[in-house]
């Protein structure tokens, strides 16, 4: 599983929340609605749209109105273009056209307010972008501004007029539409940088910044999120939250498969089949997993055996022979008739690809269990 350790700034939180209704969100947590609207930006980006459709579904059934998420898929075309945007609307259509079939009334929601047209876009642009970013009036404008001016207008009456003007969303929704959008795309840190601080100047919170990173985890991945994550920390001047490496399970190549039920274990074993024996090929094949101190009986195979270990510590032992201690990467050939056995060491698991040779000879001939002072020494 994917996890992520943060926490710092969690206690004491869902205190407060007790305080209110149960199962309401951690009062300073992002609720269900402002989780969906994350998810929703950053697949609409992505263009995932199988997993945008799945995402649609929870934020609808989260209560989230149709005109809201249309409002979040039109500001996300101003992060990542028109054709990500138009795409995300088609499926939304076709997931409402889903719902109304299985007989779901979504909510409709309100319509954005006429907006006020008096005085000039630009300035009332440049108006609501000083309120976003609390910064005093008549500061220089940016490089990019004066060497191209025109961009500068677009972005001052279209994004910050056009768009923000729209109430169908608070400023705070835009902006986690707008940081999810930018997690996305990449290679727009400093952008991400400053509407990560605008966010926290239009009333979200820095855990609701960790929570915002959490989702980006679980939609995107861990690359997205380290990024996030560590411009997050530089807004925050803090290491409010580190994206844990995933865990060795997760990058496991073959399934770790069933538990084995058998005699001629000690311990914990798991066995996931690969191959297996036919006169063609004439093997078979299977990842073993021995939990710390599990092994196998002492036993032979009438073909020999391959051993590839994949993962962790352990042992191997030929009858008459001092244990050998195994490890990730080692390559084991035992010999057909050879008296031997395979196990975990007795602090670490060990998996092993098992690859049974010259199977027309016969079955493994199990014997003795593999007595402690035998395994220890
Ligand atoms: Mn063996």
């Amino acid at each position: 599983m994917k996890k992520i350790l943060s926490l710092v700034l969690f206690i004491g939180i869902s205190c407060l929340g007790n305080l209110f209704a149960q199962n309401q969100p951690p009062a300073n947590a992002l609720n269900p609605q402002q989780k969906s609207i994350v998810a929703i930006a950053a697949l609409t980006a992505r263009g995932d749209l199988p997993g945008l459709k799945i995402e649609l579904n929870k934020g609808l059934d989260a209560g989230l109105s149709i005109l809201k998420i249309k409002e979040c898929i039109i500001h996300a075309y101003a992060y990542c273009g028109f054709p990500r945007s138009i795409r995300g609307f088609q499926a939304f259509m076709e997931v409402l056209d889903d719902r109304k079939s299985r007989g779901i009334a979504d909510i409709m929601g309100v319509a954005t307010s006429p907006v006020n047209q008096n005085g000039s876009k630009y300035e009332r642009g440049k108006a609501i972008l000083n309120e976003l970013v609390n910064a005093p009036q008549g500061r220089p404008q940016p490089g990019y501004a004066v060497f191209a001016p025109v961009i500068d207008t677009f972005l001052k009456e279209h994004l910050f007029a056009d768009l923000f003007e729209r109430n169908a969303l608070t400023y705070a929704e835009r902006e986690l539409v707008t940081v999810s959008v930018l997690s996305v795309i990449g290679g727009a840190e400093p952008m991400l940088r400053s509407h990560l601080s605008i966010c926290l100047n239009v009333g979200l919170n820095s855990e609701q910044l960790i929570d915002f990173i959490q989702i980006i985890q679980v939609v995107l991945g861990k690359n997205e999120a380290e990024k996030a994550a560590f411009v997050l920390n530089e807004v925050l001047g803090k290491t409010a939250i580190v994206i844990q490496p995933e865990e060795e399970a997760a990058k496991a190549a073959f399934p770790k498969g069933e538990q084995v039920n058998s005699p001629y274990f000690t311990g914990t074993v798991w066995l996931q089949m690969l191959v297996g024996a036919d006169t063609t090929f004439n093997i078979n094949a299977g990842n073993v997993t021995f939990e710390p101190g599990a092994r196998t009986h002492w036993h032979v195979h009438p073909g020999g055996q391959i051993l590839l270990v994949t993962s962790g510590n352990g042992r191997y032992q030929e009858f008459g022979k001092p244990v050998m201690k195994i490890q990730k990467g080692d390559v084991i050939k035992c010999d057909p008739n050879v008296k031997h056995w395979h196990g975990a060491a007795p602090d670490s698991a060990m998996s092993h690809i098992a690859i049974g040779t010259n199977q027309n000879r016969g079955a493994v001939k199990w014997l003795e269990a593999v007595k402690e002072e035998e395994y220890r020494q």
